[in-house]
């Protein structure tokens, strides 16, 4: 059922096409950079000049600004379109903003605005994501959607939807990372698997990867950049400000036009083609899989059996000091054997999760 949905979904999918802005190399990284807010117009105009100079085409800047909390800086809104259609003027570069409503989308495409990105607070919902595929009904411009603030692709897939269905075909993702619960270095977890699994399942649409927004902090960017790069995602999507620690929003992850430009320069590009190396490796990898899939079912046998035992003996199902204990001890091997930590405990409440599933089954029968 579920697998013949998906195969549903990819065939509609497949007309997708790249961004494509005339002039503009389709070279990985394709570089989209700016401040986080567009604040004046000297400070929109400088951060511009310095990018263009850096070589950057694509200029980013928020003019309506979703905020989590009522109070914070909100944005200029449209009055900062004149700005931006005078970065276009003076220094050639392609300008993009974030919509969330028909009036942003209305004063955007009014005023020249090249490329639409929507926020990850709009993406995650549908009435909002409607009007704005309404509102861009029969246009054709390039538009980016972040992910949902949750993670959660299916809402992802189905804002993507939306803009397909409104005729648009020159569509984009932006990975920006996803709230979580869990203590973490970053301010939203990447959790890498959910863009690969999109990629996966929509090979032609692009992906742009925000390490500003996942990392939250300077030093993260550079990192979270070249992870992107290796895991074949098309592009960047960054924030850059003229003088970061004076910015209005967002002022721990903005980088200056110059630090963008030794990230870019310190990258390391590998190109995805098979070889015989990688060929024999797979197989390696294929049937180092096929064992861990054998003790994986095997572990899940012997928890149905503790289950059957907890029951005969009236104990619960859920024993949390031995979960915790188990927790404790294969996270610090994990690190003795070079995985890292939370990747280890969310590999073991994975598993957890699973046999509980099964031994709840097992108690259940009669
Ligand atoms: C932004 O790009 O400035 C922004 C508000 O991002 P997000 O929607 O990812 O929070
Ligand atoms: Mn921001």
């Amino acid at each position: 059922m579920t697998v013949s949905f998906f195969v549903t979904y990819s065939t509609i999918m497949t007309d997708l096409e790249p961004i494509r802005l005339a002039g503009v190399a389709d070279r990985r990284p394709l570089v989209i950079a700016g401040p986080c807010s567009a604040e004046t117009e000297a400070q929109t105009l400088d951060t511009a000049r310095g990018l263009a100079a850096a070589g950057i085409r694509i200029f980013r800047a928020g003019l309506w600004k979703p905020r989590t909390k009522p109070g914070g800086f909100e944005g200029v809104g449209a009055a900062g379109i004149a700005w931006l259609q005078r970065v276009k003027r003076e220094t050639g570069m392609y300008v993009t903003t974030e919509v969330a409503t028909r009036s942003h989308v209305e004063a955007a495409l009014a005023g020249g605005i090249d490329l639409l990105w929507i926020g990850a607070r709009t993406t995650a919902n549908p009435f909002a994501m409607q009007e704005i595929a309404d509102a861009l009904e029969g246009r054709d411009i390039p538009v980016l959607l972040k992910n949902p603030i949750s993670p959660d692709l299916e809402l992802w897939i189905g804002a993507v939807e939306r803009l397909r269905n409104a005729g648009l075909r020159r569509l984009g993702v932006i990975h920006r990372g996803f709230t979580s619960i869990d203590r973490s270095r970053y301010r939203n977890h990447p959790m890498w698997a959910i863009p690969i699994e999109l990629r996966r399942r929509f090979p032609a649409l692009q992906i742009f990867c925000d390490p500003s927004h996942i990392g939250g902090r300077r030093e993260l960017i550079a990192p979270l950049a070249q992870q992107a790069m290796d895991m074949g995602f098309d592009g960047l999507f960054v924030e850059v400000h003229c003088a970061p620690d004076q910015a209005w929003s967002d002022k721990t992850q903005q980088i200056t036009p110059q630090v963008l430009v030794q990230l870019i320069e310190n990258l390391t590009i590998r190109e995805t083609t098979t070889t015989d190396c990688l060929d024999e490796l797979r197989t390696q990898i294929d049937k180092l899989d096929d064992r861990l899939l054998e003790l994986l079912a095997e572990r899940m046998r012997v928890a149905c059996e503790i289950g059957r035992c907890k029951k005969e003996h009236g104990m619960p199902v859920l024993q949390t000091r031995r979960y915790e204990e188990l927790l404790a001890r294969r996270t610090t091997q994990a690190v003795e054997l070079g995985m890292d930590e939370e990747f280890m405990r969310s590999v073991l409440q994975a598993i957890h999760e699973e046999s509980i599933r099964q031994q709840m089954g097992t108690i259940d029968e009669k």
